[in-house]
Parts: C-alpha cells; structure tokens; sequence
C-alpha cells in the first residue's frame, strides 16, 4: 500500500456569471488525476505552468476543496475529514513553497517560526528542549544555531528554503510536497538545496512530492515521474526511464527542451506550436490534440486513457504500442 493514494482527483473552480449575466463555466484545474506515492518514495510530477500541478499539492493538502476523489493518506481518507479530525494528521505532512520569503513570517525570527510547529503540536516539553530541537533542525539543512535569532530578511534565497525545510521537518512528517522550491533561486544554489532534500530524504526515509517544470531536476532527485498536461496525468513511469525513452509527445517536447551537456548527444527540440488551451474550455478529444505535432483524426474525437504499459509505465496517447 502507497503511502499516498490519490484516486481520481478532480478540483474544479466554478466561475461566477459576468457582468452581462453569460454563464461563468467551470475551470478544471485538476481533473481525475490517480497517483500514488510510496513509503521513502521521492515521485516527481511535472508540467508547464498552469497545468493544475500546483493546484493538486494545494488538494492534498486541502489547503484548496477537492471536487471530488479520495486523498488516502495511511489508508486514511483525508478528504472526508472535518477540520478537527484532520488536525493530528497534519503533522504528517507538509510542504515546501516556491517562495521561501513569503512563506516565513518577516517578524518572528527563524527560531520563533520553527519553534511555532514545535509547540502547535506539542512536540517538546519546554524552553530548554525547544532551543536545542531549534539548533538541531538548523544544523540538519546546513546553518547555524545562532542563524536562530536572525529574522528572515538577513537571509538569501537559498538560506530562506533552507529555514522553510527545517520548519516543514520540525513536525517530523512522513510526506512533504515541494512546490517549485528551487524555481526561484540561482542556478548555483538550486543544485545545493536539491542535494540536501534528497540527503534529508535518504536519511529519514521520506516521502516526496516534487513538483517542478524542470524534467532534469527531477530525474535527479526522483524514482518515478508523473507529467500533467491540462488537468490530467499523461504520462508515468521510472524518471530514468521516461527521461531515456518519453513515449508520449508532450513529454518527448519537455524533454527536447532540457540542455544537454555532454557534446556527442543531440537532442532534436520539438517547438510546440501554441499556448495551453485553457482549462475553462479543454479541447474535445485528447487534450493535447491542438499542439501536438503527431495528431491524427481520432485524436479530435477520443480522449486517450491513461494505459498500462506494463514495468510501471502508463501513458495517454493513441499511438503508445
Ligand atoms: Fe498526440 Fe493523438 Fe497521442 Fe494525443 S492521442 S498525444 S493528439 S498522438
């Protein structure tokens, strides 16, 4: 059993009526997405911006409503939850902001913002205890415990997500969903902070969710991978294998676009044609048909599912054998 089960996941936003009283659609930012994510599983999940991948962490999280689905977390349904019954579950996991900034509060100072969850859920007994767990969660993402009396502004980019890891690893979770935690930083400092999550992961037997644009990054960092296009799961696999081998289009696209350092390979880019249509109004068919530089007839009229391909890889495509 996954340690977590996303089964058929939708998040839609419905749109109020405008000013001239049209019907205001709904936007389906997420629609039936099924994803697990296993016990010391790093699982990457991959797609242009705006194609709900965000939005989906946020589901888990139910920091926004789910539509519909099941978020099973330890077999548990979090979905169905109150607000009450869902508060010792959230210990267990926790996420990682793009924003390292806005994500800390600028008049605590690091210490104070770690020490917060330390005492929300009660996890140490007293001054004494929380200054030292203050220090060692300091130590463990690289700073220093006198970093502890500093406010957040004295930080660069790459320290502030290293004081949002040590506060998301103070509640010792058994998940953490990273949304784009390295998109806003210098290229030199996004390889730092990429090794030291997957330190901290390989240490502590944690779980990933690692949600990125960048297929490279995460077929570093992660086991499997998940591309979204448009609301949907087009393409799961081994990140080394689909990264080696992309079977569907869109991910052969992503993938053309990643440079290649080493001269003797040569990467072919695939320019796709267009923007993302918009999720109030999804193309008929496969979602990706406007784009996609092998479509044929059936692709304006059949949405692909989401096959078995067998050793762990599935794929929304017509055209995969
Ligand atoms: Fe392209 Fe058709 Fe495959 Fe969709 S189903 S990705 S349009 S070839």
């Amino acid at each position: 059993m996954d340690l977590l089960d996303l089964q058929e996941i939708r998040v839609h936003f419905p749109l109020d009526r405008g000013i001239l009283g049209r019907a205001g659609g709904i936007v389906r930012a997420v629609d039936g997405v099924t994803l697990g994510v296993g016990a010391g599983e790093a699982v990457g999940l991959v797609g242009e911006s705006g194609c709900g991948k965000t939005t989906l962490g946020r589901a888990i999280l139910r920091l926004v409503p789910l539509t519909s689905g099941k978020v099973l977390f330890e077999g548990t349904d979090l979905a169905v939850l109150s607000p009450r019954a869902l508060r010792p579950w959230r210990r267990k996991f926790q996420m990682i902001f793009q924003d390292p900034f806005s994500s800390l509060n600028p008049r605590l100072t690091v210490g104070e913002s770690i020490a917060e969850a330390l005492e929300i859920h009660r996890l140490v007994a007293g001054g004494a205890e929380r200054g030292k767990r203050v220090r060692e969660l300091l130590e463990s993402v690289g700073l220093r415990a006198e970093h502890a009396t500093r406010f957040p502004h004295e930080f660069s980019g790459g320290q502030r997500q290293r004081i949002g890891i040590a506060r998301a690893l103070s509640v010792e979770p058994r998940l953490i969903v990273c949304d784009e935690p390295v998109s806003a930083l210098d290229v030199s400092v996004q390889a730092q902070v990429i090794n030291l999550l997957q330190d901290l992961q390989k240490a502590r037997g944690l779980s990933l969710l690692f949600i990125s644009h960048d297929l490279a990054v995460v077929e570093h960092l992660c086991a499997r991978v998940a591309v979204m296009y448009l609301g949907r799961l087009v393409e799961t696999g081994p990140a080394r294998v689909v990264a080696r081998e992309p079977m569907h289009p869109y991910t052969q696209a992503l993938l053309s676009a990643v440079p290649v350092v080493d001269p003797d390979t040569r990467r072919n880019r695939i320019v796709l044609q267009g923007d993302v249509p918009s999720p109030l109004n999804p193309p008929a068919g496969c979602p990706f048909h406007p784009r996609c530089p092998r479509v044929e007839a059936r692709c304006r009229g059949e949405v692909p599912p989401l096959r078995d391909l067998g050793n762990g890889r599935q794929v929304a495509c017509h055209l995969a054998p």
